[in-house]
């Protein structure tokens, strides 16, 4: 339905001519990387420092029973050298990390990649003398500060395998991922500040720990000097601990599979899964998704506004932009404080070059208001990105009008936590884009779409069905921590041979892949099978409209009815008169089959931490079957259930 109208976006020349990668190298590299993916990851792997160089590449097998997944098997290296030392002859004074504190009248950080060496030492030699060494397991639960990154490339250093927990998750979330790893230390802070409140972090590790084995020891940054309760035993100061190390510390030999990191999922479909990732395929991959999809440049400023909480964070703030010598930035706060400029403030003051966030945030801003945005000069930027949901067009027109004043391509990249990095998206000098589509393949990928009943691959072109990939790219998860059986059950038991991504889509005629929602979401009505992502966007597409989620209940006559979650733009009346014209133009805009049969007001929507529509909560509210919700400890805000609840329109 959408291809006919959808406008395509082509590279301008000058883009195409400038960028690593134009059309014409997308398809030979692209066509090479399946042909023959040994020959192709051989030579990519090469753009990281081996200590021991791999002689095998891939040794990987989808075959039920048999889940193994091995990249460079039998070469070592360590990445936080590959992060930090190998820059430091050449870019020693080049700025590492930007980092730009809540606070807007603070002043920005700049850390060099000798400082950042430096502090990395220093941390890995604190974390040595608390005990940590190769294989064990620490937990971070930091505000977005150097010292985050620093802890990360500290662990990596000396082999221990950090697990991230986003620091707005509460002390009950945070314990059972402080016993699910069996943590040794939790890295915090005293207190966070986002936004312009400060949370006491340490009071939260405190009340976890209550509940962990007595020897968990903790690491503690002074963010804010706040005062806090420190334990009898086992709580550190970081600046008192760094005062009695030196700042030298040789990288510890890895094995390309030891794993590097645990980190959960954002928990949108149900309980968070602890995914693996391992070393030497994670960072191959991190850097060159890094270095092609954003089309970084020497020198460039490049700013992935997640939190290191997520893999986002993890790939494309510090693994990806280090491994390539570029300057990150990292920014404490949120979107909105002190008002709905900050991001275009931040991008002018640093002259930031790539900009990467996702949906949530450009649809939140977009119903600000374009003043936020025109006020500022954002000339320096080139390249946009997005990541984490489907994009509506409409949110992504207006982030290319807006916001990149019809100048900079957007890379909408489709991946997970599981696959480590980009696995479907543009490359900004080579593919058009078509707002709300994913595009392509990056290189090594390999996506199919099967029927979702049969399992049978389905080769036409244009079609819809289940995302799958057939084979596998060096970054991708080895396992869930301590449960590979979850492992095989949750990505390789639906559809044999092949990894589950557990999203639908659409291939157009282009063979562009446009992510049409979560398959548990798929609405059937009257037997036709629809994507609630199709519908969502015909409803941001409204003037009026600033958010909309879309799930299915049970109808007598059509078998699935569609209720819709709609939040309006700042200032506008809900009235049902609104209602109406809102179903006539899904009408209008789609046909009549999508017109949906309930309208709720939500003032707002249950979103995961990470910013992610929590459907499946919507959908047992438009059930009217709400007493168990399922796994909540990943939803931002309570209060926001509680409210739709209370007003929904489908009452047995
Ligand atoms: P859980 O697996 O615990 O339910 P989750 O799937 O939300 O949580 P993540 O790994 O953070 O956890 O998110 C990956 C999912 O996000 C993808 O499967 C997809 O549904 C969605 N997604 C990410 N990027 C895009 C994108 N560019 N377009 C459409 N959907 C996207
Ligand atoms: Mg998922």
């Amino acid at each position: 339905m959408l291809d006919d109208k959808t406008p395509t976006y082509p590279p301008s020349d000058e883009m195409a001519a400038a960028a690593h990668i134009d059309r014409a190298k997308y398809d030979e590299m692209y066509a090479a990387s399946i042909a023959d993916p040994e020959a192709f990851w051989s030579e990519h792997g090469k753009r990281i420092d081996w200590i021991k160089p791999y002689t095998k590449v891939k040794n990987t097998s989808f075959a039920p029973g048999n889940i193994d997944i091995r990249w460079f098997e039998d070469g070592t290296l360590n990445v936080a050298a590959n992060c930090i030392d190998r820059h430091l002859a050449e870019r020693g004074d080049q700025t590492a990390i930007i980092w730009e504190p809540d606070d807007a009248e603070a002043g920005a950080q700049h850390i060099t990649y000798k400082q950042l060496h430096a502090h990395v030492c220093k941390m890995a030699n604190v974390l040595k003398k608390m005990g940590v060494g190769k294989g064990d397991r620490v937990v971070l639960y930091l505000p977005m500060i150097p010292q985050a990154a620093y802890a990360m490339l500290a662990c990596a250093r000396i082999g221990a395998i950090h697990s991230i927990v986003f620091a707005g998750f509460s002390a009950d979330a945070l314990g059972a991922r402080i016993n699910g790893c069996d943590a040794k230390v939790v890295i915090t802070a005293d207190g966070a500040p986002r936004g312009g409140r400060v949370t006491n972090l340490k009071d939260n590790v405190n009340k976890a720990l209550l509940h962990c084995d007595d020897a968990v020891q903790c690491l503690i940054v002074k963010r804010t000097g706040q005062q806090v309760a420190m334990r009898a035993s086992g709580d550190h100061w970081l600046h008192e601990m760094e005062a009695e190390v030196s700042n030298d510390c040789p990288p510890e030999e890895m094995g390309a599979e030891d794993p590097l990191f645990i980190l959960y999922t954002s928990g949108s479909t149900g309980q968070p899964k602890g995914v693996v990732h391992t070393t030497g395929g994670y960072i191959v991959y991190a850097s060159m998704t890094h270095e092609y999809v954003f089309d970084y440049k020497d020198g460039e400023v490049f700013w992935c506004t997640a939190d290191v909480g997520w893999v986002t964070g993890h790939s494309y703030i510090v693994y990806g932009p280090l491994a390539n010598g570029a300057t990150t930035l990292m920014f404490e706060g949120v979107p909105t404080y002190p008002d709905a400029g900050r991001f275009w403030k931040v991008c002018q003051d640093h002259k930031v070059a790539q900009f990467y966030t996702a949906p949530t945030a450009i649809r939140a801003l977009m119903a600000k208001g374009n003043d936020y945005v025109t006020k500022y000069d954002l000339s320096s930027l080139r390249i946009l990105g997005t990541v984490g949901e489907p994009i509506n067009p409409e949110a992504w027109n207006w982030y290319n009008e807006v916001v990149g004043g019809k100048r900079c391509p957007i890379v909408d990249t489709w991946w997970q936590t599981e696959t480590g990095g980009h696995l479907l998206t543009p490359l900004p000098g080579a593919i058009a884009t078509k707002p709300g589509s994913a595009t392509l393949p990056f290189f090594g990928v390999h996506p199919v779409v099967l029927e979702p009943t049969s399992g049978e691959e389905i080769h036409e072109t244009a079609t819809e069905g289940v995302l799958c990939m057939k084979d596998s790219w060096p970054a991708q998860m080895r396992t869930v921590w301590g449960d590979h059986a979850r492992f095989e059950k949750t990505y390789f038991s639906d559809y044999k041979n092949y990894y589950f991504t557990g999203d639908g889509c659409r291939r157009d005629a282009d063979g562009y892949y446009w992510i049409t929602g979560r398959v548990d979401d798929v609405i059937n009505v009257s037997g036709h099978r629809m994507g609630t992502a199709e519908v969502e966007s015909a409803l941001v597409a409204h003037e009026k409209v600033a958010e909309a989620a879309v799930v299915g209940y049970p109808h007598e006559v059509k078998g699935q009815g569609i209720y819709a979650y709609v939040t309006l733009m700042e200032g506008q009346e809900y009235t049902d008169d609104l209602r109406k014209e809102l179903s006539d133009w899904v009408r209008a805009e789609i046909g009549p089959i999508a017109k949906p049969d309930l309208i709720q007001w939500a003032p707002g929507l249950p979103k995961t931490r990470s910013g992610k529509i929590m459907r499946r909560i919507l959908r047992k509210i438009a059930e009217d079957d709400f007493g168990a919700l399922g796994d909540t400890s990943t939803l931002a805000d309570p209060s926001v259930v509680d409210d739709l609840i209370e007003n929904r329109m489908n009452r047995k």
